[in-house]
Formats: C-alpha cells, sequence, structure tokens
C-alpha cells in the first residue's frame, strides 16, 4: 500500500508521537516500580508524597493523580502493609487523616530513581531543543487544566511564589520568592515540592506575563 500523499493533520500526527512515547514511559515506570516490588500508581503516590512534609489525604492523593477514590484507597492500604506510608489523625480533628512516607518510603524513592529509556531519549536532545520542549509541555498541561482534563499541577505557571521575567537577565529572568533566587527558563518546574497554588486571579496575570516574556 503507498503511503498517502497527503498527511493527516499536524495535530493528529504530533498525538501520534506523544502517544508513541507515552507508551515507553508507562513501560518505564512498570520497570521501576517492579523493581521495588510495587505498582506505577503505588510509585507516583510515594513521590507526591516525598513533596508533602505536612503529609496528605486520600482525596487529595486521588484528585492529584486523577484516580478514583477506591484506587487511592487500595494503594495507599497496600503502601501501608509494605510498611512505605503510614497515617496520622490530625490534631483537633481526629476524622482527619493523613499521610506520610515512612523512612522506608523514603528509601525506597532514592532506590529507584533510576534512568529509564525515555530519559535517554529526551537527553540526547541539544539544550535549546530540552528548553523548547519543557516549554511546550508546560503549555499542554496548562490547556489540559483549564479543560479539567487534570487537576492544577505544582508547576511554577501556577504557583504563588512564581513572578515570571522580574528580571533583566536573559539567561535567569525569572524569581522565585520561595527561595528568593532567580532563575532561567531551563528551570521552570513541573512538579515543585515547594509549590503553593496561586488563587485563580493570580494564575491566570502570571500565565499572561510568562507567555508575554
Ligand atoms: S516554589 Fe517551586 S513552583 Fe513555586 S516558583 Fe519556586 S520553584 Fe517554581
Amino acid at each position: 500500500m503507498e503511503t498517502p500523499k497527503n498527511p493527516t493533520s499536524i495535530e493528529h500526527r504530533i498525538r501520534e508521537g506523544l502517544d508513541r512515547l507515552a507508551v515507553v514511559i508507562r513501560a518505564d515506570d512498570w520497570t521501576r516500580a517492579k523493581s521495588a516490588g510495587i505498582n506505577p500508581t503505588q510509585q507516583a503516590i510515594l513521590e507526591f508524597l516525598a513533596g508533602k512534609p505536612d503529609g496528605a489525604g486520600l482525596t487529595e492523593i486521588a484528585v492529584y493523580l486523577a484516580v478514583s477514590q477506591p484506587t487511592a484507597t487500595d494503594s495507599v492500604a497496600a503502601l501501608e502493609r509494605k510498611g512505605l506510608v503510614y497515617r496520622r489523625a490530625q490534631e483537633g480533628d481526629r476524622r482527619s487523616v493523613k499521610l506520610f512516607l515512612t523512612e522506608l518510603g523514603i528509601d525506597l524513592l532514592d532506590r529507584t530513581a533510576s534512568f529509564g529509556k525515555a530519559d535517554i531519549a529526551i537527553d540526547r536532545l541539544d539544550d535549546g531543543e530540552k528548553q523548547e520542549l519543557l516549554l511546550t509541555v508546560v503549555k499542554l498541561i496548562k490547556t489540559l487544566q483549564d479543560l479539567d482534563a487534570i487537576p492544577v499541577q505544582r508547576m511554577c505557571a501556577s504557583c504563588r511564589y512564581f513572578s515570571p521575567f522580574a528580571h533583566q537577565d536573559g539567561a535567569k529572568p525569572h524569581h522565585c520568592n520561595f527561595v528568593d533566587a532567580a532563575f532561567g527558563q531551563r528551570d521552570i518546574r513541573i512538579d515543585c515540592r515547594d509549590h503553593v497554588t496561586a488563587d485563580p486571579p493570580s494564575r491566570a496575570a502570571t500565565w499572561d506575563a510568562f507567555l508575554r516574556g
């Protein structure tokens, strides 16, 4: 069969490409999690809790991972049985329970921070390509958030500490008010542990300033 003269739309072909990348990333996740005796959802919960020194509730975990409450409950129960997380009732409200990483959970995360095939492919891009791709990924995630396809992610673009283009320095134009330091486009975070979600009007203003440059 001949290759058609007119390819499908560029949007369709980008979607096809992302689909192939997602397959490899999922396979990497399975390999990494399997080596630690857990599954990718459990691994993602551990990674989420690693950025939550004050713990996180089950609902928060389910929303962040975009999984159902029963899936989050089952996954957390499995992690508790393995001694990787523990739950603690909150002072003053014993019905409110938060989950935390155990020492064993922290150790496991350190051991499984491996380099998968998708990481190798990304590493082979040049510096400019990596930076462009990072910004494209941020834009795609932002749109998916606006469409309610995923919850607000812990990205700089939605963080109350983010001041885009606060500096004249072309290499480090942005400012993080959490650590009070300038940083560059290449350092924009997708999943920052120190992220605090800004209120919707501030998020919109920050995003406009980020896009304007
Ligand atoms: S705290 Fe993290 S997400 Fe927020 S601006 Fe600083 S680096 Fe970005």
